[in-house]
């Protein structure tokens, strides 16, 4: 079986895809990345899971380090089907030019709270912060 990230809903049972959306929208999938090979990602929570998904927009596999055996999808899973959604969407939306000029016309309260959750994430993020704000 696989998945189209663009509407993976239709495959996934709702009950898993609204369990994965919270984890989503509460900023619990944590190192997404894509690999080689598809993506890659962490689900904090009261557990800690390991989420790989094989294919980059067309998923034709996945697994995650959870004990869940009730269906084919679990909410980690689903999780990450909505962040990597989500961050192929937002790379066409970076690439059009569409974020720039987003940036451009954002409430700087907007802006300052999306930087503070970026450097509690991302390595990157800290380091550019801390060398601009050190260098000002
Ligand atoms: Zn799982």
């Amino acid at each position: 079986m696989s998945i189209k990230l663009e509407n993976f809903e239709e495959d996934v049972h709702l009950l898993i895809a609204e369990r994965g959306k919270e984890y989503f929208d509460a900023n619990q999938v944590l190192m997404l990345k894509q690999t080689l090979d598809g993506w890659s990602a962490v689900i904090e929570g009261s557990e800690t899971y390991q989420v790989l998904l094989e294919g980059h927009d067309i998923i034709h596999g996945w697994h995650c380090t959870c004990p869940f055996e009730h269906g084919p999808v679990c909410k980690h899973v689903a999780a990450v089907f909505y962040a990597a959604r989500e961050n192929l969407r937002a790379n066409i939306s970076s690439a059009s030019g569409e974020l720039d000029r987003w940036i451009d016309e954002a409430d700087p309260d907007v802006i300052r709270r999306i930087l503070k959750m970026e450097i509690r994430k991302s390595d990157d993020a800290r380091t550019s912060v801390y060398h601009e704000m050190k260098s000002s």
